[in-house]
């Protein structure tokens, strides 16, 4: 049973990384701290749009010792596109606080410590470890939701379940780019309306 479900993951993981050869990333960064801020600002909007903010925010405050010490209708005038703006800024600028006070101004590389942090949650800190610290985990959002379900890789509409399912079954060296080989395909081809279903190489096994 177990073999079946690797073998079938691994299928699908080879499907994905055809059609998304260069699946990473979509987020502008250039260390750990600039990837945890863009993240957290990362809820319930685009990573396009993120980027946009980002490159002023960044330019403004380019350490946590200076976003620690921000202003914050400054710090708000900046990301008041972004949904949830006042909640994302009050947590930008108290995470810069801990890191400061709690961690010598580095951002911390394990889950526990992580999650301690305002503003970042299970999701969050799977991204950081995975994309900054080169730490296998598998973030589970809106998109990897959807596709494991889709797929059939969960039947739970639980996110830290469905994380858990796809931990079990695929290989743990494979977790980071199936994070992003499912959100590529969730968000440019499975798509919550309209997915691409003639096109799609899993439309005979496909749970939806
Ligand atoms: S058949 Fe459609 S819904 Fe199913 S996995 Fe493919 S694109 Fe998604």
């Amino acid at each position: 049973m177990i073999f079946m479900e690797k073998l079938k993951v691994n299928y699908i993981l080879e499907q994905l990384e055809l059609m998304f050869p260069n699946a990473g990333c979509e987020l502008n960064y250039s260390n750990v701290f600039e990837l945890l801020i863009a993240v957290v600002l990362s809820a319930q909007t685009t990573d396009v749009r993120v980027n946009i903010v980002t490159k002023e925010l960044f330019k403004k405050y380019n350490n946590v010792y200076e976003l620690a010490n921000a202003d914050y209708d400054e710090c708000l005038n900046i990301i008041k596109s972004l949904g949830l703006s006042k909640n994302k800024t009050t947590n930008i600028i108290n995470l810069s606080k801990e890191l400061v006070s709690r961690y010598n101004g580095e951002v911390p590389s394990n889950f526990d410590d992580l999650v301690t942090l305002s503003g970042v949650g299970r999701k969050t800190a799977n991204v950081v470890l995975a994309e900054g610290f080169h730490i296998p985990a598998i973030a589970v959002d809106t998109h990897v939701s959807r596709v494991a379900n889709r797929l059939g890789l969960s039947d739970s509409k639980d996110v830290l379940k469905i994380e858990m399912d796809l931990r079990d079954k695929i290989d743990k060296e494979k977790w980071h780019k199936a994070h992003h080989l499912f959100i590529h395909f969730g968000r440019y081809f499975c798509k919550a309306q309209n997915p691409k279903c003639k096109e799609c190489p899993f439309r005979n096994n496909c749970f939806k």
